[in-house]
């Protein structure tokens, strides 16, 4: 089975200051409770049938992630 990931490289070469905050953002996965369909399965509807969006991602069937770097002296 084949797997892809992303890696982080921390590299303090390229800043200028400490306190420097830097914001990098992942590339869009599918969502892990549906798989990316962006609904439910029938399981985890609402009793009334009604609420079948996915509520972990909201029906996007997408996620990302958002990672903050702030370099600071030791
Ligand atoms: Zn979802």
């Amino acid at each position: 089975m084949s797997l892809i990931l992303e890696h982080i490289a921390i590299d303090p070469q390229r800043i200028s200051e400490l306190h420097h905050t830097e914001t990098l953002h992942s590339r869009a996965y599918a969502c892990p409770v549906c798989h990316g369909r962006g609904y439910a399965l029938p399981d985890v509807w609402d009793k009334d049938g009604k609420n079948k969006t996915c509520r972990f991602c909201e029906g996007s069937g997408k996620i990302a992630a958002t990672i903050t770097i702030e370099w600071e002296k030791l």
